[in-house]
């Protein structure tokens, strides 16, 4: 045989082989979705809608200066639900946290197992003043129309509160029993933090020694066009909340007069800093989390995606790249760097003696605030810039194995049965890492669909929810306690 012959036979060979173990765990990845076992819930829309609307007229509004608090309309809030739900008030056990905060405990008949907690706020961001005018629907009007509730907190997050409650009133008229202890926590101070209400009920509890199976709280919920790759709708279940720390960069030096200056002047060697680490970033790495929600989406995805997601272990560089393209995708993989505040000068003639900048950054599982600390300083590469890193980390990452993270993924399935439910790393902060004290696990899950335009209405203009979107997420919180408790 002639030597290209032999030459070309093993290169043959070599493709065969790299097709076949490529192509094996392609057509071998097996879905991790659960079957949907959708069922029949017959909620009563007429007087679902009526409650949610009604609840968006309190204006239950955290401010960063709690002063500000106006807790009259907090009181006539609870009042309306004490009302609105009588047989939840009178089935279960109601307690009042910091005199705003509400918890409340649904009795199980095998005391041997943990609880489950469900948990939503009923506080709500302000409406800025002047974009009044620019709502279609007044902010706390609740009005429906077209069957749509327009209003402050339709989507975040008295749907929460008012989605669990009707379901409650569901399952109370069914007869239902459960076998576990329900917990169902509401908070009143989400959205400035969450101390009074989220952190302080899981003060209470954890006092009492009580240890959640889960905590299921907002934050993720079904999105569709979001994750390359995917048609069908992904509901994204929050595992971990990414940490949030600011890095002060500050120098100080001889100013002078601007028309003899320095080679390097203050400002010049801030920006520089800046400059070096967009330029660096932070190293990405497809882990945690974010692998985990590829995983799961990956079998769903069509063949080329499924092919290269199936091989990461050749292709993790290329899905790395790729994913560093948009900036949603890009943190997911890396902890990132935003410069928001700089500081410097006041006059055009003179040279500033000070500069400063400050970096917000939020940080993946794993890296700690001295890593990032460490990071800064090493890149920067300047020893008269003092760099201060204050803030948290990232949460502790909950399990996606076994029965607490399956229990949501059906309970999701059962109502939105078309929807692929992955397990994914939030960005902003909620409640729920307050029960990290108390549960082995919380998850980050609003189950409702929601599109990027909703996500800028949620603290924005022009909030408002479809009533089937607001049914679907009643019948989720039916079939999560259902299933909770099986
Ligand atoms: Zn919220």
């Amino acid at each position: 045989m002639k030597k290209w012959k032999l030459f070309i036979l093993i290169l043959v060979a070599f493709l065969l082989i790299f097709i076949f173990v490529t192509a094996f765990p392609t057509m071998t990845i097996d879905s991790k979705q659960p079957a949907s076992q959708k069922a029949e819930i017959n909620i009563n829309q007429e007087e679902a809608v009526k409650h949610l609307s009604e609840a968006i007229t309190y204006k239950t509004i955290s401010y960063q200066d709690r002063e500000k608090f106006d807790y009259k309309e907090f009181d006539r809030f609870i009042d309306f639900l004490q009302h609105s739900y009588p047989s939840v008030h009178k089935e279960l056990d109601v307690e009042r946290i910091n005199d705003y905060a509400l918890m409340f405990r649904w009795e199980g008949k095998d005391q041997s197992k943990k609880p489950v907690g469900l948990t939503s706020h009923y506080d709500v961001v302000p409406v800025l003043q002047g974009t009044e005018e620019n709502w279609e629907q007044a902010p706390f009007s609740g009005t429906v129309i077209d069957e749509k509730i327009w209003g402050r907190g339709t989507l975040d997050d008295k749907v929460g509160v008012i989605g669990i409650l009707q379901a409650l009133d569901y399952l109370l008229e069914e007869g239902f029993k459960p076998e576990r202890d329900m917990y169902f926590m509401f908070g009143f101070d989400e959205e400035v933090g969450g101390d009074l209400g989220a952190s302080a009920m899981a003060e209470t509890l954890k006092e009492r020694g009580i240890q959640f199976e889960f905590v299921l709280d907002e934050g993720g919920a079904i999105v569709e066009n979001m994750v390359p790759g995917v048609k069908s709708p992904v509901g994204v279940v929050g595992i971990s909340e990414k940490g949030s720390a600011t890095a002060a960069l500050s120098i100080e030096g001889s100013g002078g007069h601007s028309s003899q200056p320095k080679s390097r002047t203050n400002i010049g060697r801030i920006a520089g800093a800046i400059a070096k680490l967009e330029e660096t970033q932070f190293q990405e790495d497809l882990k945690g989390p974010g692998e985990d929600l590829f995983e799961y989406v990956a079998p769903e995805m069509d063949f080329g995606m499924k092919y290269i997601f199936s091989n990461k272990w050749i292709f993790e560089p290329i899905i790395e790249k790729v994913l560093l393209q948009q900036p949603a995708s890009a943190a997911l993989i890396r902890t990132t760097i935003a410069p928001t505040i700089f500081q410097a000068g006041e006059q055009y003639n003179a040279l500033p003696e000070q500069a400063s900048a400050v970096i917000n950054l939020r940080l993946m599982p794993g890296d700690s605030l001295e890593d990032v600390k460490n990071f800064i300083e090493k890149t920067i590469d300047d020893e008269e810039i003092k760099v201060e890193v204050k803030g948290s980390e990232a949460t502790k990452v909950s399990s996606v194995e076994g029965e607490p993270f399956q229990t949501v993924q059906q309970a999701a399935r059962n109502v939105y049965d078309e929807a692929v439910i992955a397990p994914y790393l939030m960005f902003a902060g909620s409640d729920a890492k307050h029960y990290d004290s108390v549960s082995d696990n919380t998850y980050r899950f609003l189950p409702v669909q929601i599109t990027s335009e909703d996500l800028n209405r949620m603290h924005g203009t022009n909030e408002h929810i479809s009533a089937e979107n607001y049914i679907n997420a009643i019948k989720f919180y039916v079939e999560i306690i259902k299933v909770s408790n099986q």
